[in-house]
């Protein structure tokens, strides 16, 4: 089981583990997700809504586009999730959000065009 929350403990969740293998993990450098998040990039792991459950506290959504959504914790603002219409069926979870964000290492880069000119990724 994968667990986190927001920054102030109002909000958990959980996601069952992949069955076999490990979800995507992705780095998304639109300005989108930096302005939301205040941070450089946002790296997510994308799972399949049926995978999470929040346990406690109910997050604030917010309609960041026509076709996408995020939720954050409603008291200390934490990012906690993107979802959007061209993939209904994922939620993409911020790894910072996560227990142990050290488990899940980017793969994929998305939105390189509108990466920092400053950051240099491995
Ligand atoms: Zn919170
Ligand atoms: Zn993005």
């Amino acid at each position: 089981m994968i667990e986190g929350g927001c920054f102030c403990g109002n909000i958990r969740f959980t996601i069952a583990e992949k069955p076999q293998g490990d979800y995507l993990v992705a780095n998304c450098h639109c300005s989108m997700c930096r302005k939301t998040s205040a941070a450089p990039f946002v790296t997510y792991l994308v799972i399949p809504k049926a995978a999470f459950q929040y346990k406690t506290g109910t997050p604030k959504i917010l309609q960041s586009s026509d076709k996408s959504s995020r939720q954050f914790c409603p008291d200390c603002g934490t990012h906690l999730l993107f979802a959007t219409t061209d993939r209904p069926n994922n939620f993409d979870i911020t790894t910072g959000s996560l227990d142990e964000p050290n488990r899940f290492t980017p793969t994929v880069n998305v939105h390189e065009e509108s990466k920092l000119t400053w950051l240099h990724l491995q």
